[in-house]
């Protein structure tokens, strides 16, 4: 049983995803959010994999906490604040994000703190 969080925007992409460990003892698998900006692709990968593909097309794909998708407002707190190991921690701010859709930065990330089984 892991968190589960929404990523929304304006334009109606909607999604419902698991952010975190399968098990409390998988020290090296983390799920986090990710996206391919050539197809528009939003999936979950291993955040301890160091380069990530799109599952669809195949290119390289990019974490949600890389600044670069991240609109320039200055966050208003954290939707989830995860270490990942002894250096590295995934953050999911309140802020707008790129979202893969619309590709405009209008995201938002909400924690639901629901339980998927
Ligand atoms: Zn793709
Ligand atoms: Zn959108």
């Amino acid at each position: 049983m892991i968190p589960s969080f929404l990523a929304e925007c304006k334009c109606g992409f909607l999604v419902v995803f698991a952010v975190g460990r399968p098990t409390p003892k998988n020290r090296y698998t983390f799920y986090a959010p990710a996206v391919c900006l050539d197809c528009g692709e939003f999936f979950l990968r291993n955040y301890c994999s160091v380069f990530i593909k799109c599952p669809k097309c195949r290119k390289k794909a990019h974490f949600y906490d890389e600044p670069f998708l991240h609109s320039k407002e200055i966050a208003v707190g954290t939707v989830v604040s995860w270490l990942v190991d002894e250096e590295r921690r995934f953050i999911l701010y309140k802020k707008n994000y790129l979202c893969p859709k619309c590709k405009q930065f209008s995201m938002k990330f909400f924690g639901g703190g629901i339980l998927v089984d």
